[in-house]
């Protein structure tokens, strides 16, 4: 028998599961483990609330967690606060860490640490009911947010600040979220981009719906913009992209909530004594080979909370060889040493749909199948022990649909679910006979 051990059950973790159950069959046991006591990553903690249907996909990695080879194992952390990645190596025959990069990349510019300075982690995982980003209480008393970044990511972040509580009625926002929001006062949100309107890292579907908000209205400075004739050379999608800033360039600012669209703006400081009071930005330009570069000219936004998302990095695991400049593991194709490999954005960086992890996941599961052979290592009934030596609780799949099913059961009317967001309630619920 081959014995794997997949480290993080988001999107990368169940593929990979997915296609070595396909490659090796019954001749392995695939374990699955998660520090937390829910599956499936950022599909539960990352993926907006109001965007439901993109959640089904876990419906897809709830067969493989079904299957007789594959189990789940959450609520036990790996690295130095659990179980290590030597005693895995010694139980499983490869150890495949898809521990994705939940965290922010810091903005790196004086008073980033300020109260009311968030990384889009911090402030996702708070709306999303992550129980690590239960307490983070992101201020809402002032009139405006910045947020900065130009991906799907800042959408999801001014949006979720955009919406009226009857838009996000039925979304599955952690209740302390919904609660907060609909008594946040502000009124103006700031989409800050170093680059113009056609580097932009947004995809049609998330910058459209900024257009159709209830109370917010989605502007643009058309000064922004480079001639019309220009975007033909830009592809569809793109293409498509800038089309709807264009549109949000003819907006006026005629509703009570303002989404503004700042290219061509880079920030220099967060400005504050106790707390975030403004942020200090620069205007840009943009170089002969398409980077920004400051202009001297200097303005500051008044504001009481800034939100950066503008990327994510890997946890470093010890032992493991850690890339500090690129934020993620040192690997070949997935390969990091003999028996240990990495997948998903642990393997390449925080790029790409929950969809780009598929061929990721089938790509090491065709390294183990070159690389394994069964070499008598105990497998599960060794993880066992270690859990029971370390006096851990372990979560299986099925104890997941319990805590699945009282989430569904006490939802608000309309709504999906109410997630438990303390690991206390969840492991209640999943041992509640
Ligand atoms: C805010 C946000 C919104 C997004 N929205 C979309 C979208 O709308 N559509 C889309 O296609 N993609 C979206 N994505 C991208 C998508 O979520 C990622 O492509 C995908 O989740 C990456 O998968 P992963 O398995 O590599 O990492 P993750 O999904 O992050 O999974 C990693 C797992 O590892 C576990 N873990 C971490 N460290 C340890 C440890 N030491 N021990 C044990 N377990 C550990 C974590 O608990 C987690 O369950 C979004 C991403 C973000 C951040």
């Amino acid at each position: 028998m081959i014995h794997i051990a997949i480290i993080g059950s988001g999107p990368a973790g169940y593929y990979t599961a997915e296609a070595a159950q396909k490659a090796f069959g019954e001749t392995a046991r695939i374990d699955i483990i998660d520090r937390l006591p829910t599956p499936f990553g950022l599909i539960r903690s990352g993926v907006a609330p109001d965007h439901q249907s993109l959640k089904a996909v876990a419906r897809r990695y709830e067969k493989t967690a079904l299957t007789e080879e594959v189990r789940f194992v959450g609520n036990v952390p790996i690295g130095d606060d659990g179980v290590t990645i030597a005693e895995l190596q010694d139980i499983y025959d490869a150890v495949v860490l898809a521990t994705g990069a939940p965290h922010d990349r810091k903005l790196g510019i004086p008073g980033d640490d300020l109260p009311g300075a968030f990384g889009s982690a911090a402030f996702v995982g708070w709306y999303n009911g992550h129980p690590d980003f239960v307490a983070a209480q992101p201020p809402l008393d002032h009139s405006t947010a910045v947020v900065i970044g130009n991906g799907n990511v800042a959408i999801d972040c001014a949006r979720i600040l955009a919406k009226t509580s009857d838009e996000l009625a039925s979304s599955d926002i952690a209740a302390h979220a919904a609660e907060a929001l609909g008594t946040s006062r502000i009124t103006h949100i700031h989409i800050v981009g170093r680059r113009g309107p056609h580097q932009v890292s947004f995809t049609p579907k998330e910058l459209g719906e900024m257009g159709r908000l209830e109370r917010a209205a989605a502007v643009a400075d058309p000064a922004a913009f480079p001639p019309e004739t220009e975007d033909e050379a830009l592809d569809p999608g793109q293409r498509k992209v800038v089309g709807f800033l264009r549109e949000f360039a003819g907006n006026a600012a005629d509703k009570p909530v303002t989404v503004s669209f700042d290219f061509f703006t880079r920030p220099v400081a967060i400005e504050g004594d106790l707390a975030v009071e403004g942020i200090e930005v620069e205007r840009t330009r943009l170089t002969d080979d398409g980077r920004a570069e400051g202009t001297g000219e200097m303005r500051t936004i008044p504001c009481g909370l800034v939100i950066s998302a503008i990327g994510y990095r890997t946890s470093p695991i010890a032992g493991v060889p850690y890339d500090e400049g690129r934020g993620r593991f040192v690997n070949e194709e997935g390969r990091i040493a003999p028996g240990l490999y990495c997948v998903g954005w642990a393997r390449r960086g925080p790029t790409g749909t929950i969809g780009t992890n598929k061929p990721d996941g089938y790509a090491i599961a065709e390294l183990l199948q070159s690389d394994l052979s069964d070499t008598g290592k105990p497998g599960r009934a060794g993880l066992d022990a270690l859990i029971e030596e370390r006096g851990l609780q372990a979560v299986r799949f099925t104890d997941w649909q319990k805590i699945d099913a009282a989430e569904v059961a006490r939802a608000r009317v309309g709504a999906p679910r109410e997630k438990f967001v303390h690991v206390e309630e969840m492991i209640a619920a999943a041992t509640t006979p």
